[in-house]
């Protein structure tokens, strides 16, 4: 797509600290380094959020993921562990809509990056809980 920032950075019109690239993704070091070594694994083709992958092009990107977390995750011995994080729509906090994982080493429970979110259990009771599955399994297709 001509006017997205990642597309641009697929076709090296704009630099990036690219680490991996084949023919379905590239993964390059996110500008704002929430931890030393985050990394973007994009893919080449410009779709928005996870709502538009088919199921190949979904199978082709998460089987280049793990190879790339062993490589960013190998290059330090401080990284214990790694977030992976995909934001989808501007609710959920994306800001370049060209789909994109993060992968964010972690090095202490203290360190620059956090994700909270609360347990809301005791206000569910069964039946909503049943209602929730529900209406989410009459969506599943095939
Ligand atoms: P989002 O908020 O959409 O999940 O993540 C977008 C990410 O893209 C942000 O973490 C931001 O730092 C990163 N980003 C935005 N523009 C550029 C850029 O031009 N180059 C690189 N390497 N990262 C970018
Ligand atoms: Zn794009």
């Amino acid at each position: 797509m001509k006017d997205c920032i990642f597309c641009k950075i697929v076709r090296n019109e704009i630099p990036s600290y690219t680490i991996y690239e084949d023919d379905v993704v590239k993964a390059f070091l996110d500008i704002s380094q929430g931890t030393p070594g985050h990394t973007l694994v994009i893919p080449k083709k410009h779709i928005a959020n996870i709502f538009e992958y088919d199921p190949e092009l979904a199978a082709a990107v998460f089987s280049r993921i793990p190879k790339i977390a062993r490589a960013v995750k190998d290059s330090n011995p401080d990284i214990k562990g790694m977030n992976i994080l995909n934001n989808n729509g501007q609710v959920a906090y994306q800001s370049v809509f060209h789909s994109h994982f993060h992968l964010v080493p972690r090095y202490t429970n203290h360190d620059d990056f956090s994700m909270t979110f609360k347990d809301n259990s005791n206000k569910y009771t069964p039946d909503d809980l049943k209602k929730i599955q529900d209406s989410i399994v009459a969506h599943i297709g095939d």
